[in-house]
């Protein structure tokens, strides 16, 4: 190759250089900005009360939509919720893609977040947890049902994921869009949704709302099957009942004791 042929080779290679970088960046979405602070302290608050509570072990995740777009959400990177700290926080755009530092570790069912909050705009804060008393309940004919007033929000039945329909023999992970889509889907209007052999997924209009749910869904899950073993039959709440509950329900007076249990403050 002569000067002028290596020469012009080199500029060629460092012209798409320039252009694979800044198609790199166009994709990448752009971030809203700082976080509340407050917002901040609850969704760290809200890993740790989760971990505390026993709905999570090392698996498990909660987000929350970002105080300054509701076009961007909140969620740790891959760690265990009771280790995460301010700095593992990442901001992802609804289609699950983050607004810097892709080469982090990610959750790899982090489209659960993106997808529901595509679907529901009423919906500020996602869970999704493996809790051992509710995973029962997602591969047996006997419903999960409300029978104490703290599982009101349960007293209407909640809807099953079964990945199968949406992507037939799967490793049972919702790892990608289509799953996250089709999960949301099924979750309707619902405040959560049980996954078959896996767990569930709670929504809620807060951090406390959402992880209120998280913790009383494990503990209705354990009253009705110690309602059940009992051996007799068993009264469930009407989903009358329940709606009732929910028009007043708020998770005010146990958030201040989760958060100072969970955070030593
Ligand atoms: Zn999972």
């Amino acid at each position: 190759m002569n000067k002028f042929a290596s020469g012009f080779m080199t500029i060629c290679f460092a012209v798409a250089a320039v252009i694979s970088s800044s198609a790199l960046a166009q994709q990448r979405p752009a971030s809203a900005g700082p976080v509340d602070p407050a917002l901040m302290e609850d969704l760290i608050a809200a890993n740790r009360i989760l971990a505390a509570q026993g709905v999570v072990d090392a698996m498990g995740h909660v987000s929350v939509r970002h105080n300054r777009d509701p076009n961007r959400y909140l969620l740790s990177l891959a760690r265990a919720p009771e280790l995460v700290t301010e700095a593992d926080i990442m901001e992802y755009d609804l289609d699950s893609v983050p607004v810097r530092d892709p080469g982090r570790r990610q959750y790899s069912e982090r489209y659960i977040h993106g997808e529901i909050y595509k679907l529901r705009p009423d919906v500020i804060a996602v869970v999704h947890a493996h809790t051992p008393s509710v995973v029962p309940f997602t591969v047996s004919s006997v419903p999960l049902r409300a029978i104490a007033h703290s599982g009101g929000f349960l007293a209407e039945g909640l809807p099953n994921f079964e990945i199968r329909e949406a992507g037939g023999m799967t490793d049972m992970l919702v790892s990608n869009a289509s799953f996250g889509r089709a999960l949301a889907e099924k979750l309707g209007d619902k405040s959560a949704i049980l996954m078959r052999g896996h767990g569930f997924a709670a929504v809620g209009k807060s951090l406390p709302f959402v992880v209120g749910r998280s913790i009383y869904i494990g503990v209705a899950a354990k009253l009705q099957t110690e309602a059940i073993a009992l051996g007799g039959t068993v009264t469930y709440l009407d989903p009358e009942e329940g709606r009732k509950i929910e028009a007043r329900r708020d998770y005010i007076r146990p958030w201040e004791l989760w958060k100072r249990q969970a955070m030593g403050k």
